[in-house]
């Protein structure tokens, strides 16, 4: 950790996974573990993803309006493909 950088407390509340996730890499706590911050780490979602056997859904903090999006467009997805309710 640290490589240079100051380590900073982004002072996130609450729980892992529903307030904020953690980058299994780095530690860093961030609404979104996004491609650009992977690539940081020399890597992409996907890859991260196999590595840590992650969904895409545990790369984003439940409460963000882009969880919300996702999962509304995954609600979707599934009524379009008729699964059953
Ligand atoms: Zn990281």
């Amino acid at each position: 950790m640290g490589q240079g950088k100051t380590w900073r407390n982004q002072n996130f509340d609450g729980e892992e996974g529903i307030d904020f996730v953690r980058c299994r890499i780095c530690g860093d706590h961030r609404r979104v573990i996004s491609g650009r911050h992977l690539s940081k780490h020399n890597t992409d979602r996907e890859t991260y993803m196999e590595e840590y056997d992650l969904t895409p859904d545990e790369l984003m903090q439940r409460t963000s309006e882009s969880y919300k999006v996702l999962a509304a467009a995954i609600t979707r997805m599934a009524r379009n493909n008729g699964l059953p309710r």
